[in-house]
């Protein structure tokens, strides 16, 4: 079957770059799965839907209609890659991700993204749900501090206005309702591997992944 290497891991982690960068050099498909439920959430904003509405969600979710092109996220047609980024959003999709019906509704979906030659798929449950074969899975994490700083750049540099003591508490509350969620809570599974990333940087990281996707 088409093999998959899953990339999970709190957010901030730098998955998202090095998940890229992996995939690039594989020459593989890429799952940015955290931007699904960040669309689902611009969605539900958008046409007025409460974030525990999961009915309604359901019915959004079904229907999304969310593409990536060339790095490029289309959400109903429109490029909201920079408004998918932001904070907001990111506390917004964690809420509607924490109703088992909504990750239900998702499921295929990602599933969708597994093509040949491969697929690397970013996220917080691609190893325990979404692609539970992963011939290869990362545990990918870092300090609250390193992760709150990495963000505040990311931000900065979108051009968004950021605090770094804000984010810091942000993510420790994104974090808490991501582990204690009682569907598919974020934590290293037992055949995951380790990646702690507060003392390395990305190149580093790209090439620890590399080496047990080759090992
Ligand atoms: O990774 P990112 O910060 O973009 O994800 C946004 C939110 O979406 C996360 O805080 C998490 O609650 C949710 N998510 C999830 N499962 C995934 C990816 C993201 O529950 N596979």
């Amino acid at each position: 079957s088409i093999p998959v290497l899953a990339i999970d891991g709190p957010t901030a982690s730098g998955k998202g770059t090095v998940a890229a960068r992996v995939a690039e050099v594989l020459g593989w498909n890429l799952l940015d799965s955290g931007s699904i439920y960040r669309m689902l959430a611009l969605s539900a904003i958008k046409r007025n839907v409460a974030f525990d509405d999961e009915a309604q969600l359901v019915k959004l979710a079904d229907a999304l209609d969310a593409s990536f092109d060339h790095g490029r996220i289309v959400l109903d047609g429109e490029d909201v890659s920079i408004v998918v980024r932001r904070e907001e959003t990111g506390n917004a999709a964690s809420k509607l991700a924490a109703l088992p019906a909504v990750r239900l509704a998702l499921l295929a979906r990602q599933r969708a993204y597994r093509q040949s030659p491969g697929l690397v798929a970013d996220g917080r449950d691609m190893a325990s749900v979404v692609f539970p074969d992963a011939f290869l899975k990362i545990f990918m994490t870092a300090s609250a501090e390193a992760r709150a700083e990495r963000r505040y750049k990311q931000l900065i540099d979108k051009g968004l206005s950021a605090n770094i003591d804000s984010l810091v508490l942000e993510l420790r509350e994104r974090d808490l309702r991501d582990s204690s969620r009682p569907v598919a809570p974020l934590k290293q599974g037992p055949d995951s591997v380790l990646l702690d990333t507060t003392a390395m940087g990305i190149e580093e990281a790209v090439q620890f992944v590399l080496d047990h996707a080759h090992a």
